[in-house]
């Protein structure tokens, strides 16, 4: 059942891609601001405005790489994810931490002020990616210590400053990172809680499926065969769309059980049922009705096309070396529903040309209503 967990995959990886090409859209605007402030400042000098712009420009490019990228789907998503996780986490820790203090000579003021426009924002978002890329036990451990290192590094800069600035303005910025901490333990719980909902939904959905199919060939089972022929007349009753039903079993199969035992008799059903469904439609249904018996649904075909069918599907089964080199045969039964029947009738209908297929020599397709041999 991987169709459900890769469709669910699928939807999300598509919300991931939308949320990054806005969120990068918007992180490049609000970059390029920045570059339009530092052009303005004339209170820095130009070498320290010079080295924030080409920050700015690195941190553009970035967003902008990983915005064509999402876009264009070049790469795993979790890849760039991940690439994209780290690059920022190391120009933050680099360029909001170590940079400012101790090679631009940053003041506690100014530290105060770019933690409330600018660093705790992008540290949380960092953290926020943090806690989805990993697993939960490692995601914490990563982003406590990625946190942590830039409360650390915020404390050693606030330390040394101690004899010359007012220690209050560094404070501030500890307060701030002291509520963004809080934050993300928020961020952490309601993480958690939607990875177990999403999990949950998908094992509800796995066990909705597995309840509809036959565990030995993966095909659809009899509760599910009954829905489909139930929803096919509501169809025909609806559009006056014509069907037509096809009961199928295995020639002689207690011989082939006696013969290979048990399993060999296993092998041959699951692939008589790969073989049929590679004959059918896509929008035609096959299932297993019960032991070596088969069901089929012909959506849209009347009875001569359903026979022809039925004939192509018992010329590929004769024609296919199932187990050894014995050659495995079955016998077919057709009815085209008709306005007087309902489901057990037809059902009945079907099951009388496939007795009729057996006594007639078995190997043969037969339709309900006029007994048309194809041999
Ligand atoms: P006929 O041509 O008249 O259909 O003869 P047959 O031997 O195919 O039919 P019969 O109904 O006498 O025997 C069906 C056998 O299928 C009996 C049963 O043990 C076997 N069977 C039913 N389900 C399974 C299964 O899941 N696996 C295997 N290996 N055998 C099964
Ligand atoms: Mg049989
Ligand atoms: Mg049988």
């Amino acid at each position: 059942m991987q169709t459900v967990i890769e469709q669910e995959r699928g939807r999300f990886d598509q919300q991931r891609r939308r949320t990054y090409q806005i969120a990068g859209s918007l992180g490049v605007l609000m970059v390029a601001l920045d570059v339009v402030k530092q052009s303005l400042d004339h209170i820095q000098p130009l070498s320290v405005r010079l080295i924030y712009i080409a920050n700015d420009l690195f941190l553009i490019a970035v967003s902008l790489l990983v915005i064509w990228m999402v876009t264009t789907r070049r790469g795993r998503l979790t890849t760039v994810e991940r690439l994209m996780f780290m690059v920022f986490a190391a120009e933050s820790l680099l360029f909001n931490g170590i940079v400012p203090p101790l090679l631009l000579g940053q003041t506690l003021e100014l530290r105060w002020e770019q933690t409330v426009n600018d660093d705790i924002w992008f540290l949380l978002m960092i953290c926020t990616l943090g806690f989805h890329l990993f697993h939960h036990r490692t995601s914490v451990m990563i982003v406590t210590g990625l946190y942590g290192l830039s409360v650390v590094i915020l404390g050693g800069q606030i330390l040394f400053s101690l004899p010359h600035e007012p220690v209050e303005l560094g404070l501030y910025s500890l307060q701030v990172y002291g509520m963004g901490a809080i934050f993300l333990c928020f961020i952490y719980i309601v993480s958690r809680y939607r990875a177990q909902s999403q999990q949950l939904q998908i094992e509800y959905k796995l066990m909705e499926e597995w309840a509809f199919v036959d565990m030995l060939t993966g095909l659809a089972n009899r509760r599910r065969c009954e829905q489909e022929l139930q929803e096919a007349i509501a169809r025909h009753q609806r559009y006056g769309e014509p069907f037509t039903i096809c009961l199928w079993d295995i020639d002689h199969f207690k011989q082939i059980n006696d013969t290979y035992g048990h399993e060999g008799g296993d092998q041959v059903l699951r692939q008589l049922a790969r073989l049929a469904r590679n004959t059918i439609r896509s929008t035609d249904v096959v299932g297993r009705w019960g032991g070596e018996e088969f069901f089929l649904l012909l959506p849209c075909v009347h009875l001569a096309e359903a026979e022809q069918l039925a004939d192509r599907l018992r010329h590929h089964i004769m024609g296919q070396t199932v187990i050894s080199d014995r050659v495995v045969t079955a016998s077919f039964g057709l009815a085209e529903y008709h306005p007087s029947d309902d489901q057990a009738s037809m059902l009945a209908r079907a099951d009388a040309a496939l007795y009729e297929a057996k006594s007639a020599g078995r190997n043969r397709v037969v339709g309900a209503g006029f007994a048309s041999v194809l041999v």
